[in-house]
């Protein structure tokens, strides 16, 4: 098992300074930096393997094939996934939600019919559910949350009944950093036969993730927040499922015959494959979850859980800074206010100091809505951040108190 604290020189890109100071990356929640195993896999397969995957006869094919596949397997062990078979390589999260709103939804709903989410959804967990319900009739109705940015359980509990054929819920919310209470909602749910997707973009990356034992049915995440590169993700869903559910793309790859009267559909995972893939970024990908397992997720777990609970308590101490999100269980991000500066000349300010932050409405208009706010400030964790970068936040966000003064 590696030694967590010295893997912040596995990372080229925090190795440099910003703005005249060592860079601080608080913005893993957007996209998280690469390890250098990831950078050279990539650049091998470019340089020495590239060729298409699936197709040819020739070595390089066979190498493709050989390190794609093998990053699906990698994908497979890292969440339990029953079978290979199970594991649809995708861009990214948008793209897995967007497959199952329109290869499972799609056929599957019509008029009085609704779908289940909560507030605290990003716009990816929104809007693909928003269009299915356009095209067939059906209803999108929203779980609520408290003050503290938690889903209000009983409510969604109570928002369950036989007309919700799905359940959309992620797993940490991007902008608040709330654990949702999958087991709970889950068991509920499957007492009515509801069909359950988790968006597990902020999951995978901070926590063991088992979907046989969570319980759900469709799982979908994404590499770039995770060590890999970008346009890479994963739908996680259950191979009975996938077997009933039609194509969401046509193209090459997804089918085993051809004609202009018919076309048969490939096996899975490929049907749901269409065209050439990300290959690179999906070798990378596979390099990430090496890396993530040579770390170990209970050793990442527990690293990020104690600088958040260092992060919470130094923001408090604060004079003018207001958390926003403050779930009883949080992952990995912390959302804040500093008095009525505007988060945007906030995290200017911070670059100017190296520290790097997002700001705005993180994808997620509807929670910022409900906490009366055009945007936050945040901050978010991967295992390469120490006490030292929060330090520095802190710093940084003094001087911004005193500037803005
Ligand atoms: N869901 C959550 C919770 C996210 O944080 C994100 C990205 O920020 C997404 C979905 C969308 O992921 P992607 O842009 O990789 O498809």
């Amino acid at each position: 098992m590696a030694d967590i604290a010295h893997c912040r020189s596995d990372f080229p890109a925090l190795q440099q300074d910003v703005n005249g100071h060592p860079l601080v990356f608080l913005d893993s929640a957007a996209s998280s930096q690469q390890p250098a195993a990831v950078i050279d896999a990539v650049a091998r397969y470019q340089r020495e393997d590239h060729a298409n995957v699936h197709r040819g006869v020739h070595t390089l094919s066979h190498r493709a094939t050989e390190l794609y596949e093998g990053a699906r397997d990698k994908l497979c062990h890292l969440v339990n996934a029953a079978s290979r078979s199970e594991i649809i390589l995708t861009s990214g999260t948008t793209e897995s939600i967007n497959l199952v709103a329109q290869s499972y939804c799609r056929p599957l709903l019509g008029p009085g019919d609704q779908i289940l989410i909560s507030w605290l959804e990003h716009h990816s967990n929104i809007v693909p559910w928003q269009l299915v319900c356009e095209q067939t009739g059906a209803d999108l109705i929203v779980a609520p949350i408290n003050d503290r940015g938690e889903i209000e359980l009983d409510k969604m509990q109570a928002l369950m009944t036989d007309r919700v054929k799905l359940l959309g819920v992620g797993h940490v919310s991007n902008a608040l950093g709330t654990v949702n209470p999958l087991r709970d909602i889950i068991t509920s749910a499957k007492k009515l036969g509801i069909t359950v997707l988790v968006d597990g973009a902020q999951g995978v990356p901070h926590m063991n993730v088992d979907v046989q034992a969570l319980g759900c049915d469709f799982y979908a995440f994404s590499g770039h927040k995770m060590f890999g590169p970008t346009g890479t993700g994963v739908l996680w869903g259950r191979e009975k499922l996938l077997e009933e559910m039609p194509p969401y793309k046509g193209g090459g790859d997804m089918i085993l015959e051809v004609s202009f009267e018919n076309t048969v559909f490939n096996e899975l995972p490929y049907k749901f494959e269409a065209g050439t893939p990300n290959i690179a970024g999906t070798i990378g990908f596979g390099a990430a979850v090496d890396y993530l397992q040579s770390v170990g997720m209970q050793n990442i777990s527990e690293h990020e859980q104690a600088l958040h609970r260092y992060m919470v308590a130094k923001l408090a101490a604060v004079d003018g800074v207001r958390l926003i999100g403050t779930a009883r269980e949080q992952a990995s991000v912390q959302s804040f206010m500093l008095n009525d500066i505007h988060p945007h000349d906030l995290g200017t300010l911070l670059d100017h100091q190296g520290v790097a932050v997002r700001t705005g409405h993180h994808c997620a208009m509807p929670v910022m809505q409900r906490f009366g706010l055009p945007g936050t400030t945040r901050a978010s964790l991967a295992l390469y951040n120490n006490t030292d970068d929060i330090d520095r936040l802190i710093a940084a966000l003094e001087k911004a108190r005193q500037v803005f003064a």
